[in-house]
């Protein structure tokens, strides 16, 4: 997979790229990523990208004629062109669709990934309409610029090209992440979330501090912390995020397990 940045803070990326399963995903070759300075597709000695709106208001907003410029010097074909061809432009924006784990997942599958990161007051509105495939936000709150998106994007994406995590399975088995069928990590599986919250997890020691291990999980009965698992994964999904429960396929185990938390007759 080959993922582009478009920013005009290049620098901003020496870090986000360079720990963990990204680095270690470049490093292996799975990903290729590559940083463009939109300003150097500026066309004054200032490298001036930006300039004021028209009918007045505050700020600057991107110019449209470096940013199609940029795009077009890496080589992605027109939109048109670009249809059904495996190739994204995304431009980074808070009135964009929402990014979440689904949207990484089909964009883990995409060849190639263009990201353009805006600034101050946004980004001229012709290359959302005419350039980019599409508007992705990553949460509803306005950040300064789209680089932290773009690295949100960039990491929730690497992390799911098949070989970047080194267990796969692990990546089946997270929050939000809705079993494949036939996969057999379903709801009945051990520990998938079925598009939950994850369960929680422990490690040694088994009492720290005279916190405890919940003591199923030292039990040695796999059926009963799978049990378990699920349950406390459905009440923290029901306390957390309850618009997660209507999206997730629930097996008759689940809904029973939730009327009991619901009528407050599971004690966890
Ligand atoms: N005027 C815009 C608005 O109110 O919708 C906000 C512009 S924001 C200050 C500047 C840039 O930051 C945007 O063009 C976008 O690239 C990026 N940005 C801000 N919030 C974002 C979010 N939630 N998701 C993705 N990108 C975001």
């Amino acid at each position: 997979m080959k993922i582009d940045i478009v920013t005009i803070f290049p620098d901003f990326f020496r870090g986000p790229l360079d720990y963990g399963i990204v680095r270690r995903a470049r490093e292996a070759g799975l990903v290729t990523i590559e940083v463009h300075d939109l300003r150097a597709f500026a066309h004054d000695r200032h490298r001036t990208v930006d300039d004021r709106p028209f009918g007045g208001g505050a700020g600057m907003v991107l110019k449209p004629e470096p940013i199609f410029e940029c795009i077009e010097a890496l080589n992605m074909p027109s939109r048109e062109q670009r249809a059904g061809k495996n190739q994204s432009v995304v431009l980074l924006s808070p009135q964009g669709k929402r990014f979440d784990q689904q949207v990484a997942g089909e964009l883990a599958k995409v060849e190639r990934v263009v990201l353009i990161c805006g600034r101050y007051e946004g980004v001229d509105e012709r290359v959302g309409e005419y350039l980019a495939d599409c508007e992705l936000s990553i949460g509803d709150y306005v950040l300064s610029g789209g680089e932290l998106g773009a690295a949100v994007i960039v990491d929730a994406v690497t992390r799911l090209i098949p070989g970047a995590v080194g267990n796969e399975v692990s990546t089946r088995q997270e929050s939000f992440t809705a079993a494949e069928l036939g996969s057999g990590d379903g709801p009945g599986s051990t520990c998938a979330s079925g598009g939950l919250l994850d369960y929680p997890h422990y490690t040694r020691p088994a009492e720290f501090r005279g916190m405890q291990v919940p003591e199923v999980l030292v039990s040695g009965n796999h059926e009963e912390i799978r049990r378990w698992r699920r349950l406390v994964a459905l009440k923290k999904t029901l306390r957390n995020r309850p618009d997660l429960i209507a999206g997730t396929t629930l097996s008759e185990e689940d809904k029973r397990l939730l009327d009991r938390i619901k009528s407050g007759t599971e004690n966890i």
